[in-house]
């Protein structure tokens, strides 16, 4: 088979029925593979195991402090002194948080819809109303958190070292409503992007409208690599002081794919003033977060030395499955030119792009064969992907065996849809 696109229309209808026999020989397996969400797989989370037997005897801390009482805002100092070695800050930087960093982000921009951040001049609520910026493709659960707080999203283009820089500039510069950037700057999700320095500098440096305009920075993959040669994302803190912003950004990072997703601990990191003005609010929030898990993570996870170690565990366990999915996507599709997909350095996807206008059709068929896929659009504002081009694949949670029979089907579906496509063309 050659490039599809310089088949004749017999041709396509030869091969469109060919594969529609496939299909139904797949169909009749009864599959039932989901590979909706990224996961770890239980041997990834069987390497924290040890998490859970750690002895209450081990159970006491610096500064005296009892965990298993009241106290601790803003979490034990060890916990601080993890994530701020992790996230490059000062420890006096962060604020630890609970099981879910995306928690403390749905906080945050409710926080600031409700009160305002540290520049606002009124809450961003009382504005006509409120825009982020939302590179794309990118986290559904960014877009969900603005689509349910009612904050209007504009999709940017992601390119290959970050997110369209020049149109971002063009448009903060002239629109006050802009409050905000949703970004995953390390092996991106799903792209697997690493912003550049430039992107970084480009972001702390621009000159914004709102005066109270935030970077929320979600960092959520800073120590997932897949290779020995991990990728290095400017520090943003330092470079929104070096350029005189020093309150534009919030960091989030957590331990959910480090130890236990659901059971880990979160944080976010700012610059002390932001830190100061946020603690302010949280004490009416909250009386504290669990310091007992943050003792156990401290205890287990060490420092960072050890959580690379770790995490080289964990890459000896789905590096196989990232190339097992990119070897099957590279035989079956590449000479047929219908599809392009990214070869990530670290995360916990693969972002895949087929023909225009053939993403939900392939996710459909996916379905009807019995291997669920994350919904076509999910990774742009509104459940809408202007070419309706991108899936997420998130190759960590199933078997070997699993993964293999669930990229073989994907794979006739591409070369259904495109063809459906084609011939309509
Ligand atoms: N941010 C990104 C980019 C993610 O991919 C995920 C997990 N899928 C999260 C945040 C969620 O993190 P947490 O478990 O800490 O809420």
């Amino acid at each position: 088979m050659s490039d599809l696109r310089s088949l004749s229309k017999e041709e396509l209808i030869v091969l469109y029925s060919k594969l529609e026999k496939d299909f139904q020989r797949i169909k009749d397996k009864n599959l039932s593979l989901d590979m909706s969400r990224g996961k770890p797989s239980p041997e990834q989370l069987d390497l924290s195991l040890d998490l859970l037997t750690i002895s209450s005897d081990s159970l006491h801390v610096l500064e005296e402090i009892d965990v298993r009482n009241y106290g601790s805002l803003d979490g034990l100092l060890e916990t601080k002194q993890l994530f701020a070695e992790i996230l490059q800050v000062n420890t006096s930087e962060v604020i630890i948080g609970g099981n879910s960093s995306l928690n403390m982000m749905y906080d945050t921009v409710s926080r600031a819809l409700l009160h305002g951040v540290i520049d606002s001049n009124i809450p961003w609520a009382k504005e006509e109303k409120v825009k982020f910026l939302c590179p794309s493709p990118g986290y559904d659960r960014h877009f969900a958190i603005c689509e349910l707080l009612n904050i209007e999203m504009i999709t940017i283009e992601m390119l290959d070292d970050g997110p369209d820089m020049d149109k971002i500039e063009e448009l903060v510069k002239e629109d006050k409503y802009i409050k905000g950037i949703w970004c995953i700057p390390k092996y991106s999700n799903p792209d697997g992007t690493t912003y550049s320095d430039e992107v970084v500098d480009r972001l702390a440096k621009m000159k914004t409208k709102a005066p109270d305009f935030k970077v929320f920075w979600d960092d959520a993959y800073t120590v997932h690599h897949l290779t020995d040669k991990p990728s290095q994302l400017k520090n943003m803190l330092q470079a929104c002081k070096d350029a005189g912003n020093p309150n534009r950004v919030f960091i989030f990072a957590s331990t959910s794919k480090i130890t236990f997703p659901g059971s880990g601990v979160s944080a976010m990191a700012s610059s002390e003033e932001n830190i100061h003005f946020i603690k302010k609010q949280l004490v009416i929030q909250t009386i504290g977060p669990d310091k007992i898990n943050q003792l156990r993570h401290v205890h287990f996870l060490k420092d960072l030395e050890n959580i690379e170690q770790h995490m080289k565990k964990q890459a000896e366990i789905i590096k196989p499955k990232f190339d097992m999915v990119t070897t099957i996507l590279e035989s079956q599709l590449s000479h047929l030119n219908i599809a392009s997909w990214s070869n990530p350095k670290g995360g916990y996807f693969i972002s895949l792009n087929t023909l225009d206008d053939c993403a939900k059709e392939t996710v459909k068929l996916a379905a009807e064969a019995g291997v669920t896929l994350t919904n076509a659009g999910a990774t742009f504002p509104y459940g809408k992907d202007p070419r309706d081009r991108n899936i997420r694949i998130a190759p960590t949670f199933p078997s070997l065996t699993e993964l293999k029979t669930a990229i073989e089907v994907l794979c006739v579906c591409i070369k259904m849809a495109s063809i459906k496509k084609l011939l309509k063309n």
